[in-house]
């Protein structure tokens, strides 16, 4: 891509996320999503992997996804409106131990089944803390998405958090861990909700799916 290529497609996601953002609504069961009429980024990973600061960063509103302090609260599939360009869906976090069972399984189920049925799902952005890298719930989640041919894609969170050298450290065992898996998007992002490093890339990124 030439610099000219790259200036625009920064461009692009800079227009997409300063235009309209809404709240569609929240889904807990299948027979409530929204007519599948628009394109979709949906946003998975384990609970408190700061998901929804990093929504909040990439839509430059402070609230739009309430970055919980309790983990695993939030259980529904939440659909946000970019005007007629896009949907942004935000999906359960996993990985909480403390839930009480039946309610982990009830999310898996919706989860996994709007994973797996929805058409105009172009891709999912799958969230891992900096600090931690693949823990064995997301590597079941890439399972889950490679047997179901859904392109994802790898985004670190909370770069801020740890040393320059052991963030390239992090990017690189990321990039290896997904190079032979066959619905990852080779690109992973390293992002920091509180820098604002990577945020750009990021709406760059999901502009071009719009
Ligand atoms: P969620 O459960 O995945 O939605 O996670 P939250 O967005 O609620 O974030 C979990 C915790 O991590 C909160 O205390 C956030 O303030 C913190 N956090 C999230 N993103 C960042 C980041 O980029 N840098 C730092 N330093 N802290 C972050």
């Amino acid at each position: 891509m030439t610099a000219e290529e790259e200036a625009e497609r920064i461009e692009r996601g800079r227009l997409l996320f300063a235009g309209p953002i809404d709240f569609e609504l929240g889904v807990a069961d299948m027979s409530q999503l929204p007519e599948a009429t628009l394109n979709e980024v949906a946003f998975a990973g384990r609970s408190n992997v700061g998901k929804s600061s990093l929504i909040n960063a990439l839509t430059n509103r402070l609230k739009l996804a309430r970055a919980s302090t309790e983990p695993g609260r939030t259980r529904e599939l939440n659909f946000f409106r970019m005007g007629d360009q896009l949907r942004i869906v935000d999906l359960p976090g996993y990985g909480y131990a403390k839930a009480p069972k039946s309610e982990i399984g009830r999310w898996t189920k919706l989860t996994r089944d709007y994973l797996r049925g929805r058409p105009t799902l172009k891709r999912v952005i799958l969230l891992i803390d900096s600090r931690h890298g693949l823990k064995p719930d997301d590597k079941d989640v890439m399972d889950a998405l490679d047997k179901s041919a859904v392109n994802y894609q790898l985004v670190l969170t909370k770069a801020d958090k740890i040393k320059p050298t052991e963030a390239d450290a992090i990017q690189r065992a990321t990039e290896a861990a997904i190079a032979k898996r066959p619905a990852a998007h080779p690109v992973v992002i390293a992002t920091s909700s509180e820098t604002g490093l990577g945020i750009e890339a990021l709406r760059a990124e999901i502009a071009a799916l719009a």
